[in-house]
């Protein structure tokens, strides 16, 4: 199974691509968790792309397709994965195509995950990620909160508010994806596997995909 998962940031594409790897048994390609380990590490990709990031732009479409790339040749790969922040413009998903070609994948769907702006808002401004790189496990200060205040309840390391995810850095996320990832689903839309769900509730967003997969 091969799944490109779209949406706004804050959407739900962490959230439902976990329920979807334990589901079908697949990976989760996230490409932000791939940059975030890339910064972690100091690696070059990890320097081109943190000021980016830092300022909610998209890193230029050379550093992701290079970093997908490889990932996309690990073993792991082989089962099957759902994409998780990738594709985030045309070129990008022109270039994927390619990948897919070269690689004689077949793309299985395309999922658009639907939610209001209010509550993208909300949900970015209240999220909380595990400071762990090995975990990056993400709470909801107000629907998913840590059993002990500011502790990964997985890790024990302490939770923190993302760089990206202060409040006007979200707003720039939100317009760079208005203006370069929302064309995406006029792309995919002619692809007869495409289909757009409203994601407000996981469990119930679930049930949507899974009764259209
Ligand atoms: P995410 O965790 O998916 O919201 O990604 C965090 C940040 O990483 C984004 O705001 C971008 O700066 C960068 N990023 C992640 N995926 C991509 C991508 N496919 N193309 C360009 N930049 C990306």
């Amino acid at each position: 199974m091969r799944i490109i998962l779209l949406g706004a940031p804050g959407a739900g594409k962490g959230t439902i691509s976990s329920l979807l790897v334990d589901k079908f048994g697949i990976v989760q390609l996230s490409s932000g968790d791939l940059l975030r380990t890339e910064v972690k590490r100091g690696s070059e990709t990890g320097k081109k792309a943190e000021e980016f990031m830092n300022n909610g732009a998209l890193v230029p479409d050379n550093i992701i397709l290079d970093s997908m790339r490889i990932r996309l040749n690990d073993d792991d790969c082989a089962k099957g994965f759902i994409l998780d922040g990738f594709p985030r413009t045309v070129v990008q998903a022109d270039s994927l195509k390619q990948m897919f070609a070269d690689m004689a994948l077949v793309l299985n769907a395309v999922i658009n995950l639907e939610v209001p702006e209010e509550i993208l808002l909300r949900r970015l401004t209240s999220r909380r990620t595990c400071s762990n790189t090995d975990c990056q496990a993400i709470y909801n200060i107000h629907t998913k909160p840590p059993k002990t205040a500011n502790k990964c309840d997985l890790c024990g390391n302490a939770l923190i508010q993302r760089d990206d995810e202060t409040e006007d850095v979200i707003k720039n996320r939100l317009i760079v994806y208005k203006e370069k990832t929302q064309p995406l689903i006029k792309y995919y839309s002619a692809y007869s596997q495409f289909f757009s769900v409203p994601c407000i509730d996981a469990k119930e967003c679930m049930e949507a995909i899974q009764k259209k997969l």
